[in-house]
């Protein structure tokens, strides 16, 4: 692609790049949509091309201007990655560049083990997805990557933290928090970081808000983090991951790691999330408007003590961070029963809303995160982080809204 073409292209909109870049037509015999390329290997015209393009692949050459040095085998590239990479560039605002993995935890982990070396500190906040949180005390810390955990939405101690751990390499947000959808100030986390040092890093995990209504890259951050299996995905029937940057440098480390590693999106899965990417925008969009009437007439059901979401947000430090970051509520919310017995009858009389982990599909997940998503933790971290016996997670999907809300209705008038 010339660079004419580029800077054309970056006029467009996101639901149109999303539709018109990253694959030509022509490359597959006119079929208007992607084929999938299921081979393990690619066939060199020349004996002189498989040179080159060891070459370039292994870094001792650069690629051309112009030049195609083609493919060699499936671990380190394929059509499909490059097709879905291209696609998902621009729905990622401020991104230049993409890798996809094999899920989530293998996006987190090739950023991690990327990046961080021993000696180093990750500060990250709490709570974070289970996955990530082991991974940081299972296996970075063992190998002497020190983690400092800080509670969502504590500012100042935030700051405080990425002002003073030892050799800062990376600040980890998950921003809102699961399940308490509690946030924190990405854009301050960036500044601090990047003041004291410019080569530290700021990742994102943008599962619950991105890629429609948070943008992590245009305050700040440095790299983009997704379970594609939620949202991008969007119907509960597929585990892929995606890293995003605008440096495009850090994706060509994080795609060298993904070599090593051989957690890169296998052809099929990128076929599947591709052809979901175009309505992403419009799944989140119904979801957002569905949690947002459920939740604000559910706060007012006289068996749930508390909703949280963030239209109904009360501490003015959320309420600033959600206005600053945020530009819709989103699809998730979490109620508060109560007690432990209300929350499992809730479950139990739900008749649309089905009893399972994950989110971000088109049908609506419930669950009941402390004896399930967030079990392993011990009582002190639930009880800090505001995993009460009473609360159940809800995914809400893009069924019709008043179902869904006579669905809870029913289920709590039971209890
Ligand atoms: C699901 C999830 C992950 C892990 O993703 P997988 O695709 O299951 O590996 C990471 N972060 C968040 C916020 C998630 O919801």
């Amino acid at each position: 692609m010339s660079d004419r073409k580029d800077s054309a292209e970056k006029r467009l909109g996101a639901s149109t790049m999303v539709l018109t870049r990253g694959y030509d037509p022509r490359l597959s015999l006119g079929s208007a949509r992607p084929a999938v390329f299921r081979s393990s290997t690619y066939v060199f015209p020349t004996p002189e091309a498989a040179e080159r393009a060891f070459s370039v692949a292994t870094g001792r050459s650069r690629q051309a201007e112009g030049e195609d040095v083609g493919l060699i085998y499936a671990r380190i590239n394929h059509p499909n990655a490059e097709i879905l990479e291209d696609q998902i560039v621009p729905l990622e605002s401020g991104a230049e560049a993409a890798a996809v993995f094999n899920s989530g935890m293998a996006a987190i982990m090739t950023a991690l083990v990327t990046f961080a070396r021993p000696g180093d500190s990750i500060v990250y906040t709490v709570p974070l997805y289970g996955g990530t949180q082991h991974l940081i005390h299972q296996f970075l810390e063992p190998i002497g990557i020190k983690g400092f955990p800080v509670p969502a939405g504590h500012t100042k101690h935030l700051e405080d933290l990425i002002c003073t751990v030892p050799n800062l390499r990376i600040v980890l947000v998950e921003t809102p928090a699961n399940p308490t959808l509690r946030m924190s100030d990405i854009g301050l986390a960036a500044q601090k970081a990047h003041e004291r040092d410019p080569h530290a890093l700021v990742m994102v995990d943008n599962t619950f808000l991105g890629p429609a209504f948070q943008h992590p890259l245009m305050v700040g951050a440095d790299l983009v983090l997704y379970s594609a299996t939620k949202y991008l995905s969007g119907f509960s029937d597929l585990l892929a991951g995606a890293a995003l940057a605008r440096d495009t440098a850090l994706i060509e480390q994080m795609k060298a790691s993904r070599i090593m590693f051989g957690n890169i999106l296998p052809p099929d899965e990128c076929w599947l999330l591709d052809s979901r990417l175009p309505t992403v925008m419009l799944r989140m969009n119904r979801a957002s408007k569905n949690a947002q009437r459920i939740a604000e007439r559910l706060a007012r059901h006289a068996k749930v003590r508390r909703v949280l979401y963030p239209t109904l947000f009360t501490d003015p430090e959320q309420i600033r961070i959600r206005d600053a970051q945020c530009e819709f509520p989103g699809g998730i919310l979490s109620l508060d029963l109560g007690s432990k017995a209300a929350a499992f009858d809730f479950l139990r009389h739900l008749q649309i809303g089905r009893n399972a982990v994950s989110l971000g599909g088109v049908e609506t997940l419930v669950c009941h995160p402390k004896t399930t998503t967030h079990s392993p933790l011990p009582v002190e971290e639930l009880e800090a982080a505001g995993v009460t016996d009473g609360l159940v997670r809800v995914s809400v999907g893009i069924e019709d809204w008043k179902d869904l809300l006579d669905d809870f209705q029913q289920a709590l008038d039971k209890l």
